[in-house]
């Protein structure tokens, strides 16, 4: 049976030549990065150049550079670490109601711990705009933080004129590209973001590594204490083959970004054309221009997510219902709700995410099983059988 993955935004696989660059630090150059002899000293120099590297491939500085676990870290650190440490400030704290869930959970948290926190709403294509922030946005706000672009309906923010209102009324901006970094071109400076959250696993590069961006100036409070790692301010070991790793995907991704996005878009493109030609009743999430190349996402009406994924599953495709991180959970995705979606559409969304190794015979193979499954699901579902025969439900 074909095996065609089309969960992209979830994780990708790591490129043969980010593996080919990782290995020798498994193996031969094991050291500690923090030891001072010869064997920490090679750990060291590599971790040292990957910081330089990404550095350079962001044009900011390497000491603006932290690594940490990866992107649900870095959400988490920015944003309580800035609220804590500037609650001098005011004990206000905003995100978007669209975050992924480390920025949801951390504002949860914040909020038991006594800060007011603003979850901002979004518009019916899911995006943030200035005017809302403004609305919301006070004088006691400490930190804001939008995403750069949405892991379920791939929307892309206009994190420009967001950070500029933050800055406006002396807050903070943080932004989560961890779906962007790698996808689209992400320029730091342009966007004027103080921190910036990235993961290594979504472009291509090992899981569990990522970075934090923290702006020269800024100041969150230390993540992890204890150690003397990342400028003492998240301590631990240093895994050296995943930050050799991330540098190169990220150097990689960002060489071949323009081809590959292209191509991607392309792909997706055929996609959505294709099932809103041969399926009926359903709802193309998400804005359909400001929006990543690799995102699709589709409510099929009368049908719930879970069942359409299990069969698609079945027939050798893998693709979401919601966040690969909240599968699991049978909630309708927040996302969707935020965008106003009613809750019975949004429990038959799937979310479908190409990548540089799609293929055209991938998306029309997906397309003929995904319009079978569509066809035989709708046939068994009372719900469906109602509204054909025109009962008023
Ligand atoms: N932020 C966004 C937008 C994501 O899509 C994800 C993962 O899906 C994360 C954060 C979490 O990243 P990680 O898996 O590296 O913890």
């Amino acid at each position: 049976m074909r095996r065609v993955y089309l969960d992209y935004s979830a994780t990708t696989p790591v490129d043969p030549e980010v593996l080919q660059e990782m290995l020798p630090y498994f193996t031969e150059k094991f050291g500690n990065a923090n030891s001072m002899h010869s064997f920490g000293q090679e750990g060291g120099a590599a971790v040292d150049a990957a910081r330089r590297k990404i550095a350079e491939l962001l044009g900011v500085k390497p000491t603006e550079i932290y690594f940490i676990s990866g992107g649900t870290e870095g959400d988490n650190w920015a944003l309580k670490g800035c609220a804590s440490a500037y609650s001098g400030r005011g004990r206000h704290v905003i995100v978007s109601s669209i975050e992924h869930a480390a920025l949801i959970g951390s504002a949860h948290q914040l909020e038991r711990e006594g800060y007011r926190v603003t979850f901002l709403p979004v518009t019916d294509k899911g995006i943030v705009t200035p005017e809302i922030l403004e609305k919301y946005i006070t004088d006691d706000t400490s930190i804001v933080s939008v995403m750069l672009a949405n892991n379920e309906i791939g929307t892309v923010q206009p994190v420009k004129e967001l950070a500029a209102v933050a800055h406006a009324h002396h807050a903070l901006f943080h932004t989560d590209a961890v779906q962007a970094m790698g996808s689209i071109p992400v320029d730091v400076n342009d966007l004027g973001v103080d921190l910036m959250t990235f993961s290594g696993h979504k472009f291509y590069g090992p899981k569990g590594i990522g970075v934090l961006y923290i702006r020269s100036g800024v100041k969150p409070d230390k993540l992890i204490a204890g150690g003397h790692q990342e400028r003492t301010m998240r301590g631990g070991t240093t895994n050296v083959p995943a930050v050799v790793g991330i540098a190169k995907a990220l150097e990689i991704a960002l060489r071949d970004l323009d081809a590959n996005a292209a191509r991607i878009a392309a792909l997706r493109d055929r996609f959505v054309a294709g099932v809103k030609q041969r399926i009926p009743y359903i709802v193309y999430n998400g804005d359909e221009k400001k929006r990543l190349p690799q995102n699709a996402n589709f409510s099929f009406e009368f049908l719930e997510g879970e069942s359409i994924l299990m069969r698609l599953d079945l027939a050798g495709v893998a693709c979401s219902s919601g966040s690969a991180c909240s599968s699991g959970s049978l909630d309708p995705s927040h996302v969707l709700l935020a965008t106003g979606l009613p809750v019975e559409k949004a429990h038959g969304s799937i979310r479908f995410t190409f990548g540089k190794y799609t293929t055209v015979e991938d998306v029309d193979y997906t397309l003929d099983k995904l319009t079978e499954i569509i066809t035989t699901l709708r046939e068994m579902s009372p719900l469906f059988a109602e509204f054909r025969d025109g009962v008023k439900m």
